[in-house]
């Protein structure tokens, strides 16, 4: 060790001679303790599964991609129900697609078609429908958008209930709302494509808004998984959005007199009151 750094004398460095050229190098390797890997961020993939499901109309057994409702934690929920969840985007996987014959449908209305129903799919859709070249683990917000036009050429075809066509237009709408939120800010067109994406969410909502007002009025209870109250509530936001602000104030006050909304709905209805006086202010100013 001396001999390779002699002649640091010079250098004022002489005492460095008296060290081993790795001893430094043997102790760092002794006394550093591993580092543990820092746990695996979670994808999205994580928090799905495959459910099987028996297509109702050509009885092939299919797998969906499902979300694992217990790993996904609720962040919050809009004025008009959307939940909004922490760590993937659960819209996406609503919708049941059979690869085989087309036939698709959010889960909660996959099963149980009536035999007119199931004909006219086979025609209208079967016949027609190209199967995807390959099965997707995990969905973009555009193949998720697909799936639901999918289910909604579906539901047309089958002749579905209002409340099932008002129930994919909706969460369509959801879905293109997250789909906007989630757009890159700093990307080049950004105004543009969020523009055209809140124009889709509308016409979608429109269309949601129309299909319950209907579904109200032609069946009953549960509608869409959802309670006279809270179907009610809904409706009224929607129609508040709208501009139907009659409407609206209607529903609004029905919650807040029921005997049967419970507390929690009734909280709800009060903040939409809140602001559906602000903008019948809003547009009496503006008429003036
Ligand atoms: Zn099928």
């Amino acid at each position: 060790m001396s001999d390779l750094l002699s002649g640091l004398e010079k250098f004022g460095l002489d005492k460095l001679g008296a060290a081993g050229l790795y001893e430094d190098n043997k102790k760092k390797e002794k006394t550093t303790k591993p580092v543990p890997e820092p746990p695996r961020k979670l994808e999205e993939e994580d928090y799905l599964f495959d459910k099987t499901y028996e297509c109702p109309v050509c009885y092939s057994e299919i797998k969906a991609r499902t979300v694992r409702t217990g790993k996904v934690r609720l962040l919050r929920t809009d004025m008009d129900l959307r939940p909004v969840y922490e760590q993937i985007e659960p819209l996406k996987y609503s919708v049941v697609v059979c690869p085989v014959c087309g036939y698709a449908a959010c889960s909660r209305y996959f099963g149980g078609l009536a035999n007119f129903q199931r004909e006219a799919v086979k025609e209208m859709i079967s016949t027609s429908f190209q199967p995807p070249e390959e099965q997707k683990q995990i969905y973009t917000y555009e193949e998720a958008l697909e799936r639901y036009k999918l289910s909604l050429a579906n539901a047309v075809v089958k002749r579905a209930r209002a409340s099932e066509k008002a129930y994919i237009c909706l969460k369509s709408a959801w879905l293109l709302r997250s789909m906007g939120e989630h757009l890159d800010r700093e990307a080049e067109g950004y105004e543009e494509q969020r523009a055209r994406i809140s124009a889709q969410e509308n016409e979608f909502m429109k269309n949601a808004l129309e299909g319950l007002v209907t579904a109200r009025q032609t069946e009953t209870y549960p509608m869409c998984g959802m309670d006279q109250t809270t179907a009610e509530y809904l409706i009224a936001v929607l129609a508040m959005n709208d501009g139907q602000y009659d409407l609206s104030a209607r529903l609004i006050s029905e919650i807040l007199t029921s005997r049967t909304a419970n507390r929690r709905m009734k909280d709800r209805a009060r903040d939409v009151k809140e602001v559906l006086i602000a903008r019948i202010k809003e547009k009496k100013t503006k008429a003036l």
